[in-house]
């Protein structure tokens, strides 16, 4: 059973003091009510030669959307560029025109069968953002559909540029849709193709204004040099990271920023590698998800997520652990989930393997059982 080092963190930094012992725990009214066995319980799981550990919490995702983009994807791993599939129509635009087709139901089915995948690959707590609107109207949409499908929504408002607007003209309508919109955080997307530096800044006032946290995606493609801005503007974590600056991960590793690494994204996109054993090394508050969006990662299995990042960071798997359960859980704001102790929600995963096995036998679910409270 894996047990945080002492009751009470809101993260770990060093996740080598993890305590990975034999142990059992009860379960009552949806809340973990001791660490030891209930001989009279309703229901008992036997575990032996598995591992318990907590319900993963996938901080990072594009729910909700409409359809796939599979034909994109064999266009892009056979060679044809971006500028090309977006001028043949692909791209985010091809997701917003899709949502914009599609019904309520229509987007809510897609999500709910999607949800339910997520939970037998061990994912209990889900993230949802706005972001394939790229409109006002659109975009207060998305938000809606998002607090139906997600345990937490954030407002990416600042995804792409709409059609009509320039970069500050289209942060006039972020400012104007954070102040109406019911999210529980904001986000934005800075790369050459999208946001600017002064734009993140902006969003952290916007942020602070609304008393949410502020997310970003930065140094996906090119190192921008955004973290110190979103350092500065307080964000509560930064995501992808692929092309850091190296100048950029001491401050980033000191800071109360979750550094949230999206290795399908990563190598489905061909990306570079962010500086995940470097990150770990320097204590950053390292935060694993998916990224599931029809477009860079059609990936909702955590089990994967966590073998990439074992494989290619070089991490341990309580390393990954860490990073898909309490810590991902701190960026969204959950105190009450992320390990198992003692009042906390019962969000548990059994796994029918050690959980070294999580990564070593990748591609595979090992998921037994599933309590989601
Ligand atoms: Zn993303």
């Amino acid at each position: 059973m894996l047990l945080p080092p002492e009751a009470g963190m809101p993260y770990v930094r060093r996740p080598a003091d993890l305590r990975l012992e034999p142990g059992s725990l009860t379960v009552e009214d949806g809340v973990i009510v001791a660490l030891e066995d209930d001989p009279g319980a309703d229901v008992l799981i036997d575990a032996t030669g598995g591992a318990i550990v907590p319900g993963f919490v996938d901080c990072h995702t594009h729910l909700p959307f409409a359809g796939w983009r599979a034909e994109e994807y064999e266009q892009k791993v056979t060679g044809v560029p971006y500028e090309e599939i977006s001028r043949r129509g692909g791209g985010i635009a091809s997701s917003a025109r899709a949502l914009a087709a599609a019904s309520d139901d229509e987007v809510l089915d897609q999500a709910r069968e999607i949800r339910t995948e997520m939970l037998a690959h061990g994912t209990t707590t889900v993230e949802a953002k706005t972001g394939y609107g790229l409109s006002v109207e659109a975009e207060l949409r998305a938000a809606g559909l998002a607090r139906r499908i997600g345990d937490r929504v954030t407002g990416l408002f600042a995804h792409s540029i709409p059609a009509g607007y320039d970069a500050a003209g289209w942060m006039d309508e972020v400012d104007a849709l954070a102040a109406r919109a019911d999210v529980d955080a904001l986000d934005i997307y800075v790369e050459s193709v999208a946001f600017r530096n002064e734009d993140l800044a902006r969003l952290g006032e916007i942020a602070r204004r609304e008393g949410v946290p502020l997310r970003a995606h930065v140094e996906q493609f090119n190192a921008n040099r955004s973290v110190p801005v979103a350092l500065d503007a307080g964000a509560r974590s930064v995501d992808h990271l692929a092309c850091l600056h190296p100048d950029d991960l001491a401050p980033l590793a000191a800071a109360e920023c979750a550094a949230v690494l999206l290795p399908g994204a990563e190598f489905l996109g061909a990306e570079q590698l962010a500086p995940g054993r470097a990150l770990a090394d320097a204590g950053a508050i390292c935060v694993l998800a998916t990224d599931c969006n029809p477009g860079t990662s059609p990936v909702l299995s955590m089990p994967l997520i966590v073998g990439l990042a074992v494989r290619r960071y070089g991490w341990t798997a309580l390393e990954a652990l860490a990073a898909c359960t309490l810590n991902a859980a701190w960026v969204l704001g959950f105190d009450d989930r992320g390990s198992i102790e003692v009042g906390k929600r019962a969000d548990i995963v059994v796994l029918d393997s050690p959980v070294e096995h999580l990564a070593y036998r990748f591609g595979r679910n090992p998921i037994a059982e599933v309590i989601a409270a």
